[in-house]
């Protein structure tokens, strides 16, 4: 393939040359980037009109089954409380029995249980749904309120409250099981495909439950899929860490995951104080594997060519993770890596250890955060403190926590805002280029003997500009607003994965 007339972004400086020249790939790699190539037979050739181009972007965390079941889902997000969701699965019953399709399973997703007065119930769900297999999966993905027909379908023993953490776990890739699940989840992963690549992403790290290396190689995968396996599926790994799993070579073996602790939304972050949110919640959260079991794990990955992936979330979950990791000695990340004392960063470092980070998350746990720790809020979300002491970061979304969307990460990483206020804690802010660097997968430039994966751009020369500091040394404030809009609104021309056009607007 022959890319003509672009302006390659270096995101290492923020700058792109005046004059245009194109890139020319062969078998998925750039073989040439010179000014005025001329196509040679059968190349396919895009023109590129003087755009900016930049290196593909990565999600370096998704869910994508669970992504894929978002499109059928009922939207919880917005319920407030128990009340409002039992009117809500009520109302959405109503509609699929005039639709006549209530006899398949209620999957709703979105509701944080932190937002709740009283404790969730099952007989006060299976009021409201009788026989129709309902699961109401959280916003934070760690835990799902069932209903009696869906417990017993999927095997479960009766119980008055919540499936959480490491049931919940194993029962999320279970669902495909209930009626009508299954086929909402073929079309949700072409769409989630095409959704990411209109922006720009050529690759994501998938770390659905189940065994997401044996299905994407069979879902005519478009973009680059790095598969992550959890403990329990650890005898089902095809290979190492990097084994190419499909024939065009976009699928491969990702690192093994290991979830240490809970989710803030659900009080079960394992951190270093405990939580004081006057909602008769105590505690420093739930460490759901401890060291020992988590040195253990990391060995067995170690042992397979693993590389892995410890989520930590809480800043003492942060600290047996980087203990486990100095024991075991492997190339390792930490997933979320959201509360960090100075003491965690200088380890990460030391040991190389990536910062696999979920900006958008700070939009949503700007409040809880400082509910729950009052004063501690200087330790969330530590990019600018992470880049500086030489971490590697590696943006993400967690979809569909947050949106699969590197724009509004970036814009989040930039501006630490979603509404009017201020930044929060503007000492962390990142410059739009350092937030592109750390979306790319490590990939600063687009080089000969670098991947062919490249994004194109209009209008697009003010969009990794630094943001100026005023006298106090932080990014002026209507500035950085300003960059984080912009980035929020950039819309790609061109998706390239691998040579190949995957996406054109
Ligand atoms: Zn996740």
């Amino acid at each position: 393939m022959l890319i003509r007339q672009v302006r390659p972004l270096d995101a290492a400086t923020g700058r792109a040359p005046r004059r245009p020249v194109d890139l020319r790939s062969r078998d998925g790699v750039l073989v040439e980037v010179a000014p005025d190539l001329e196509p040679v037979g059968g190349e396919s050739v895009l023109e590129g009109g003087g755009a900016l181009a930049i290196p593909g972007l990565w999600d370096q965390h998704i869910h994508s089954g669970q992504l894929a079941q978002a499109h059928s889902r009922l939207d919880t997000s917005g319920a407030g409380s128990v009340g409002v969701i039992l009117e809500l699965v009520r109302a959405e019953l109503a509609s699929r029995r005039e639709r006549r399709i209530g006899d398949q399973a209620l999957i709703g997703f979105g509701h944080r249980l932190v937002d709740f007065a009283i404790r969730p119930t099952v007989p006060a769900l299976d009021e409201a749904t009788g026989t129709v297999p309902t699961v109401l999966i959280g916003g934070d993905a760690h835990h799902a309120w069932m209903n009696s027909a869906a417990l017993t379908a999927l095997g479960l023993p009766a119980r008055d409250g919540i499936v959480a953490e490491d049931e919940w776990f194993v029962l999320a890739p279970r669902l495909p099981e209930l009626p009508g699940v299954a086929d909402a989840l073929a079309t949700g992963a072409a769409m989630l495909q095409r959704q990411a690549l209109q922006r720009g992403v050529v690759g994501v790290t998938d770390m659905e439950w189940g065994r997401p290396w044996e299905s994407w190689p069979h879902r005519s995968p478009r973009l680059r899929i790095r598969t992550a396996a959890y403990p329990e599926e650890l005898a089902a790994v095809p290979g190492p860490t990097g084994t190419v799993l499909d024939a065009r070579g976009l699928v491969t073996m990702g690192p093994l995951k290991v979830i240490v602790d809970g989710a803030l939304g659900s009080h079960s972050a394992y951190t270093r104080e405990a939580y004081t949110d006057g909602h008769g919640y105590a505690g420093r959260g739930v460490l759901s594997v401890g060291p020992e079991a988590l040195r253990e794990a990391l060995a067995q990955a170690k042992a397979l060519g693993l590389t892995a992936a410890v989520h930590a979330i809480g800043d003492a979950a942060a600290q047996v993770a980087l203990g486990a990791i100095r024991a075991v000695g492997l190339p390792a990340r930490i997933e979320h890596a959201q509360m960090l004392t100075d003491e965690d960063i200088a380890a990460m470092a030391a040991l190389g250890v990536v910062a696999s980070v979920q900006p958008a998350h700070l939009l949503d746990d700007r409040d809880a955060t400082e509910a729950v720790w009052p004063g501690h809020g200087a330790r969330a979300f530590r990019l600018r403190d992470l880049r500086e002491q030489g971490v590697q970061l590696a943006l993400g979304s967690d979809a569909p926590v947050a949106p699969l969307d590197p724009w509004l990460a970036m814009a989040a990483a930039v501006h630490r805002s979603a509404d009017d206020r201020p930044a929060w804690h503007p000492s962390q802010q990142l410059q739009p280029c350092e937030a592109l660097a750390a979306s790319t997968d490590g990939i600063t430039a687009l080089q000969v003997g670098g991947p062919a994966d490249v994004v194109l751009l209009e209008h697009a020369d003010a969009l990794f500009a630094d943001v100026p500091s005023g006298a106090d040394g932080l990014m002026v404030e209507s500035a950085a607003r300003e960059a984080a809009e912009q980035l929020r609104a950039t819309d790609p021309l061109a998706t390239v994965v691998a040579g190949r056009l995957e996406s054109q607007r």
